[in-house]
């Protein structure tokens, strides 16, 4: 099964949570601390579960999640 990371980018973050309604594994949630711009946001809660679909930064409107594959099945 693929691996990652992913990466987000707190401060691009605006809190919309459309990365955490797509994240397949539910491994996406809100913080409960602000970012600079005011905004909820989100942070992995476990990568160990991420299977790099990338879904989460696919649908992120403001480009703030790379996902950083880390290997794959053979
Ligand atoms: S790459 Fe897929 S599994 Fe990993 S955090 Fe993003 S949506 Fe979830
Ligand atoms: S989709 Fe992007 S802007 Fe929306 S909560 Fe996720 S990381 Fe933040």
């Amino acid at each position: 099964m693929n691996r990652g990371i992913p990466i987000i980018d707190k401060e691009r973050c605006k809190g919309c949570g459309l990365c955490i309604a797509n994240c397949p594994k539910n491994i996406l949630t809100k913080t409960e601390d602000v970012n600079g711009q005011g905004a909820y946001y989100t942070v992995c809660t476990d990568e160990s579960l991420c299977i790099a679909c990338g879904a989460c930064a696919i649908m992120c409107p403001d480009a703030a999640i790379e996902v950083i594959k880390l290997a794959e099945a053979v």
